[in-house]
């Protein structure tokens, strides 16, 4: 209970936040990120970037399943400097990779408790659980079926489901929109945009719309560095709407490519 309440106090004065301090990656063939300096708030942050800039690399971190070659990830003020600590850190965190196709053949149903169980939800709890996160995210219509046997959208729903199963504080999602059509699209930016009201959410895309949109705050990346980073206003004013060029695309052009 007591606990509980810290939680609550944190969002409430706004100490809940994950940052990033110096923070390298590396895959063996030199850097592949960083050095990284960033803050996550509660709220919706969008990262953008060419590909191969280093937004898996820096959300895998972010999700705990990669440990920083150097710099630090903090949570809450304490550096996760050792695996005990990440551990912690990982059940607290939502983390949808891009494409998990290894779940085709499973029911949605068993497949949101199977998250559940990894994320250390307790048996008794785990029905309850996938059932209220696949209401959250409107796929309880497809809990019997397998993932495999649904469309595009349909299947991201449950996926999404899978990512808020144990309630996270932090919401990481890969480039969840893509190959979806407009009006899945504009469904999980509502998802995203009430989950931000009480969690840190990063998503990755390549879609300006889904920044503009979506985000409140925008994380540019390119060549593995971090760009620029701020509010979604302060980057359309960066940049000059033009034919077929929003005022945002117009900003990240010219943040790529300078
Ligand atoms: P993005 O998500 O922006 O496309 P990534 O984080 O996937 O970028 O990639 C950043 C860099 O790291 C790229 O040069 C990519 O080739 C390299 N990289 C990513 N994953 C691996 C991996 N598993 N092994 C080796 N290199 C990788």
């Amino acid at each position: 209970m007591r606990q509980h309440e810290a939680a609550a106090g944190h969002l409430q004065f706004g100490l809940h936040l994950v940052a990033l301090r110096g923070v390298r990656f590396g895959y063996g063939g030199g850097w592949a990120l960083g050095p990284v300096t960033a803050e996550l708030p509660v709220g919706v942050t969008g990262l953008i970037g060419p590909n191969g800039s280093g937004k898996t690399t820096l959300m895998r971190i972010l999700a705990g399943v990669m440990r920083p070659r150097g710099g630090e990830l903090r949570f809450d003020g304490r550096a996760l400097d050792s695996w005990s600590e990440l551990n912690r850190y990982r059940r607290v965190v939502g983390y949808l990779p891009q494409d998990p196709r290894w779940a085709k053949g499973w029911l949605a149903r068993d497949y949101v408790e199977y998250v559940a169980s990894a994320y250390g939800v307790p048996r008794a709890e785990r029905a309850a659980a996938g059932a209220a996160a696949l209401d959250v995210t409107g796929a309880t219509p497809y809990s019997g079926r397998k993932l495999g046997s649904l469309s595009g959208g349909q299947e991201q729903r449950v996926h999404l489901a899978t990512a808020i199963v144990h309630s996270p504080r932090v919401l990481i999602l890969d480039e969840p929109t893509v190959g979806l059509d407009p009006s899945e699209r504009v469904r999980i930016r509502a998802f995203l945009r009430s989950q931000g009201q009480s969690r840190i959410v990063l998503v990755s895309t390549h879609l300006m719309d889904d920044v503009a949109l979506g985000a409140d705050r925008v994380l540019v990346m390119n060549e593995g560095a971090l760009k620029w980073a701020g509010t979604v206003a302060e980057m359309a004013a960066l940049g000059r709407e033009a034919e077929g060029v929003s005022a945002a695309e117009d900003a990240y052009l010219k943040l790529v490519e300078e």
